[in-house]
């Protein structure tokens, strides 16, 4: 079957967490498919010890620039949206880092729910706010995309702070698509399933095995954890005009997990 092929020529991405994991295969994509991309993150280096995204992207001759940025400072998300200026000004702002800390509510220390809260909610909710007042003062609307989670609608154990700040990104997508859409502003999210990546150490690993035969959590309908390539495509589409009339969404990419 066909792919997609969307032309992001002449486009400004910015990718949050675009350093490692979904972040970074997202904005390699978008890289091959024309966009000039923006890798936002705090670390340069990915989690695999491979070459820096912006590098991949740049070697494949495509063309990116890595922006230090905390998502949790204001400060830092703007000047990381002025950055974008001398590319034209932001098209497409994918709000994508993440943090997981895992705890039982009776016992997580408020400075752990803080940090969750600070980079999953509020880190999107600025993030999309500095982006689209930008585009605005621009007078050029874009996109909005968020990453959410199986967790936005599903709580599992020992996760509450990290679900609560999940659910938050709904919300925060569905609310902000709701008052930018009188601005032609799109705003969605994609909802991952399992992924393969170093999300905490060793998860990757941990997910392939879980999806197949893991006896305390369900299983993965389609048979496999995910891998970051299989969400890739979920964003171009969404920041694609092939998505034009579709604002306020939650696109699962979860294998089918969210069925049960
Ligand atoms: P990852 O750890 O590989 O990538 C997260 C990136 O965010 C890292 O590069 C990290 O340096 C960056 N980051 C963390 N805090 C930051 C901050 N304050 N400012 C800027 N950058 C920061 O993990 P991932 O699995 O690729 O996670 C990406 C997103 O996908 C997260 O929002 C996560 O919640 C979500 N997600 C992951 C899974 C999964 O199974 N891996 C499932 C559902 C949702």
């Amino acid at each position: 079957m066909g792919g997609l092929n969307p032309d992001f020529e002449g486009e400004t991405v910015i990718v949050t967490g675009g350093a490692s994991g979904i972040g970074r295969e997202v904005a390699t994509q978008f890289g091959d498919a024309g966009a000039t991309v923006l890798v936002a993150d705090m670390d340069e280096e990915p989690k695999d010890g491979d070459v820096p995204t912006h590098e991949r992207i740049e070697e494949a001759g495509g063309t990116a620039a890595f922006v230090d940025c905390d998502v949790t400072d204001r400060a830092e998300l703007n000047a990381l949206v002025e950055a974008a200026h001398e590319f034209g000004g932001v098209d497409v702002m994918v709000n994508n880092a993440g943090v997981y800390i895992e705890g039982s509510i009776l016992e997580l220390d408020p400075e752990e729910f803080d940090q969750v809260h600070a980079v999953n909610a509020r880190g999107v909710y600025f993030g999309t706010q500095v982006a689209a007042n930008d585009m605005l003062e621009r007078d050029d609307p874009g996109v909005v995309l968020n990453t959410a989670s199986i967790s936005s609608n599903q709580a599992q154990l020992d996760q509450v702070q990290y679900d609560s700040s999940k659910g938050a990104v709904r919300m925060i997508t569905r609310g902000a698509a709701l008052e930018l859409a009188e601005h032609g502003i799109r705003v969605n999210a994609v909802a991952p399933g399992q992924i393969a990546t170093e999300f905490v150490e060793g998860l990757a690993e941990r997910q392939r095995r879980a999806a197949e035969n893991d006896e305390h959590i369900k299983p993965v309908p389609l048979g496999r954890a995910g891998e970051p390539a299989d969400l890739a495509g979920a964003y171009l589409y969404l920041a694609s005009d092939a998505a034009g009339y579709v604002t306020g969404e939650l696109l699962h990419v979860d294998g089918g997990w969210q069925v049960f």
